[in-house]
């Protein structure tokens, strides 16, 4: 489960990073120095950060840093619910899950799930933000109760949310 942070030396699409570690290197790394579009999601930069809507004219073609973490398979954020409920209500997890991705997706666009994991009696979410993480770990407590326990990883910038019941 323990992933290794990303390499950036020598890797041309990062570019180099020197930021200190509590910054997050795809944040700063994936900060175009103009007007940008995702081609992929169509998120947009613009006044120096992303958003939904439509592109400014002189926008250039950048990979946006959820974009680039989906594709590095590198998650900001780790979500364990387990325990016999989760064994029960699969689905119901699963939809709670998705609804509060969209959400917070909404207002925080680079807050992505990347994945729902199926484990015998638990379900693992990544995700390429710390927020979203969270706001899952919470979503999850304030609906069905349970016991969450929420880590946030400073050396390796992300959070962990155990969910059990
Ligand atoms: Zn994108």
């Amino acid at each position: 489960m323990k992933s290794t942070p990303p390499r950036h030396t020598g890797d041309a699409r990062h570019g180099q990073f020197y930021a200190p570690r509590h910054d997050d290197p795809y944040l700063e790394a994936g900060k175009p120095a103009q007007d940008a579009r995702c081609p992929e999601c169509g998120v947009v930069f613009h006044k120096g950060r992303w958003a939904w809507g439509p592109a400014p004219k002189d926008a250039i073609s950048t990979t946006c840093p959820a974009c680039l973490r989906i594709h590095d398979r590198f998650p900001g954020g780790y979500v364990t619910l387990k325990g016999p409920f989760v064994q029960a209500h699969r689905e119901e997890l699963r939809k709670l899950v998705q609804a509060r991705e969209a959400h917070e997706k909404a207002e925080h666009p680079l807050e992505r799930v990347m994945g729902i994991g199926e484990r015998a009696e638990a379900l693992e979410i990544t995700t390429t933000g710390n927020h979203l993480a969270r706001a899952i770990g919470n979503a999850v407590r304030a609906a069905y109760d349970g016991n969450l326990k929420v880590r946030y990883e400073s050396d390796e910038n992300l959070v962990r949310a155990v969910w059990t019941r």
